[in-house]
């Protein structure tokens, strides 16, 4: 179902069998309520005008994200571990700042892509092997992913996967989703227990927790 609001966009209603409500924002500013199967409309319109403000902030600094990314979303700029470059391309060539050229296949984003996942298949499961020896724990098989929600996830048949997006962050980030999903071969819930396991091998997790936030403009990219 679609509602209306005058001070924004749209807003998406989604009924399920849930028992509570939820405002959700995600990083293109679309709002979904989650609410219960019988929840009222009039419920619904009375919630969003309590939440107005938090709303708008947080749909501005959506916006802001947006333009400060800007070059990156518009793939004038790509970012490898956290440094930005600059894309030139001609109909041979695209060259990444100074450091890579690679052949044009096709187009210009396409040909990135392929090269973008060739680059994380080779650096990702080395990071997560490396954490795998420090943490002396060991997986059963890596699949490199192209998820547009999650960075990487672990399952109960100790399956890892990583999303190739991933090169594009910081190394601190990459070995964080390592060290996050390597504890999930203990633990498969963020219990204590499993923080406590993460904050042991990256003490300072929680900063870099929040430093992935930044790049999650990055998941919608390629
Ligand atoms: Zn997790």
């Amino acid at each position: 179902m679609l509602y209306y609001d005058t001070m924004t966009n749209k807003i998406y209603i989604k009924r399920s069998r849930r028992k509570s409500v939820a405002i959700k924002i995600d990083n293109q500013g679309i709002i979904t309520v989650f609410c219960p199967l019988n929840y009222p409309e009039t419920k619904i319109k009375q919630l969003i005008s309590e939440k107005r403000n938090w709303i708008l902030t947080h749909i501005k600094k959506i916006n802001d994200d947006n333009l400060k990314n800007v070059d990156f979303i518009n793939y004038k700029k790509l970012l490898l571990s956290g440094v930005a470059y600059d894309i030139t391309y001609d109909d041979k060539n695209i060259k990444i700042g100074d450091v890579e050229q690679i052949k044009y296949r096709k187009d210009m984003v396409s040909s990135l892509k392929k090269w973008l996942k060739k680059r994380a298949e080779e650096t990702l499961e080395t990071r997560l092997n490396h954490w795998a020896r420090v943490m002396k724990l060991s997986y059963s098989k890596f699949f490199l992913t192209q998820a547009r929600k999650k960075w990487g996830s672990c399952d109960n048949e100790k399956r890892i996967r990583l999303n190739f997006r991933l090169i594009m962050l910081p190394e601190d980030c990459i070995n964080y989703v390592c060290i996050h999903e390597l504890s999930h071969l203990l633990y498969l819930n963020h219990s204590k227990k499993f923080w406590n396991t993460v904050a042991k091998f990256m003490p300072n997790y929680k900063t870099i927790k929040k430093q992935i936030k930044d790049y999650s403009f990055t998941l919608q990219l390629f």
